[in-house]
């Protein structure tokens, strides 16, 4: 059997690193100059209010511009880049595309920029699950993925086959995150259907505890590429300390497609593997008694429980639950909470012996209105829910919320990088294509 080719590149300077990763996969084998291509980058949030910290999150532009040029050089014309960020509330495609250079790739070598979110979406039957693909992607001929080197809390890591479910639409995100079907055996069916040609995992930056800014970046220096999606994703989860037949979704495409996901069925070309992994953290650690992060239990706080998180809960939500937790911690001045169970997703039910109980988002709420366990219900109904109602809300119940406190904390996570050696916010923009 002929075993699937990973290229494995250090990144120094980004169009001969990425030039060297093509060429050790013949990375461009399956592609044609004639092709509509649609590049995936992985660009699921920005933050145009609060410091943003891009590290490990998004895709680098310096990746961004190399492949382009390379594509331009090797006489592609028909490219498009498409993504369909996470709605805060309305879609920032476009102006996440300007504040990161990719103007400079449409000026320069005709690029289309599409945001998914502004565009049509066709429901397909992805091998049993009815999803909606925005017709851009279904229209190209040949995908290149470009997901970045990741941890993520609820799939262990985000690569190839993760970065794909930007191509579906709202509502059947929400459907991934469903509570009868678990979110590791619905998103690796986009992945299925697509015609994704080539993988190249950005690793010029790594990410503890993604997917988003509150995880921890490391400077990776590492492009992974190859032509099969499922072997790129072997090596990514390798090189963030993962073995793949560990990672659940990861598994389940290898055994839906008849692929392997044992790292020595695969033909690593480049660097060492092993040699250049580093084990990352894919989660923050919950008392054994499920009543908040370890953290709050060493710092001493009482009354409150906040139940961990579940794969039920998508990322509107998800992107939320760490304001939440740097809120809750904030408002502790050494007294016990009054007796709080806060509960999220599709399938928390609230537990007796509370005063209090919060509803974290219309799911929520939804299922446990008419619980009969809830003295108090402090419903935050939106879909996702806002912020400043759960400030209210729970500084209505005597506990000093301030979200003051996580745009500190925000400062602070941006702020930490300055002094890191090699975190340059110039790798995620284009200036001169
Ligand atoms: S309330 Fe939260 S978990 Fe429920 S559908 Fe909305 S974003 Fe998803």
């Amino acid at each position: 059997m002929t075993k699937p080719v990973v290229s494995v590149v250090k990144f120094d300077d980004a169009y001969q690193s990425l030039r060297r990763a093509l060429d050790l996969c013949q990375g461009l084998g399956d592609l044609n100059p004639g092709d509509k291509i649609l590049i995936k980058p992985n660009l699921v949030s920005w933050d145009f209010d609060l410091p943003f910290p891009p590290y490990g999150v998004v895709t680098t532009s310096a990746v961004m511009w190399a492949l382009v040029r390379v594509l331009a050089e090797e006489g592609f014309t028909g490219i498009t880049i498409g993504e369909g960020p996470l709605m805060v509330p309305k879609t920032i495609g476009q102006a996440m595309y300007k504040e990161l250079g990719y103007d400079k790739l449409k000026e320069k070598y005709g690029v289309k920029l599409v945001d998914f979110n502004e565009e049509k979406f066709v429901k397909v039957d992805c091998n049993g699950l009815e999803l909606s693909l925005a017709e851009k992607v279904l229209e190209a001929d040949k995908i290149i993925n470009v997901p970045v080197l990741k941890t993520h809390n609820q799939a262990k890591v985000s690569l190839g086959i993760k970065n794909l479910k930007g191509c579906i639409n709202r509502a059947s995100k929400m459907f991934c995150h469903g509570k009868d079907i678990d979110l590791n055996y619905t998103f690796p069916h986009i992945a299925e259907k697509l015609p994704v040609a080539l993988t190249i995992i950005d690793g010029v930056f790594s990410l503890a505890k993604g997917p988003g800014p509150t995880g921890k970046a490391e400077r990776f220096n590492m492009l992974v590429a190859s032509r099969d999606i499922l072997a790129a994703d072997v090596v990514g989860a390798a090189l963030l300390g993962y073995k793949a037949s560990e990672v659940e979704h990861l598994a389940y495409f290898a055994k839906r497609n008849g692929g392997s996901v044992d790292i020595n069925d695969i033909d690593v070309r480049g660097e060492d593997v092993e040699k250049n992994a580093m084990f990352l953290d894919y989660d923050w650690e919950w008392t054994g008694d499920n009543t908040g992060p370890v953290g709050y239990a060493k710092r001493g706080i009482t009354g409150l429980a906040v139940r961990k998180y579940d794969n039920t809960m998508c990322t509107g939500c998800s992107m939320l639950f760490n304001p939440v937790l740097i809120m809750l911690m904030s408002a502790y001045k050494g007294e016990p909470f009054p007796n709080i169970e806060v509960i999220s997703g599709k399938v928390q039910t609230a537990s007796p012996g509370f005063d209090h109980t919060v509803l974290f988002g219309m799911c929520p709420y939804k299922l446990n209105k008419d619980n009969p366990n809830i003295k108090n219900a402090i419903a935050i109904k939106g879909c996702p829910p806002d912020l400043r109602e759960f400030e209210k809300a729970m500084q209505e119940v005597g506990v000093a919320c301030d979200y003051n406190e996580y745009v500190k904390y925000r400062h602070y996570i941006f702020n930490r990088y300055k002094a890191e050696e090699g975190f340059d916010l110039g790798l995620f923009k284009i200036r001169e294509a």
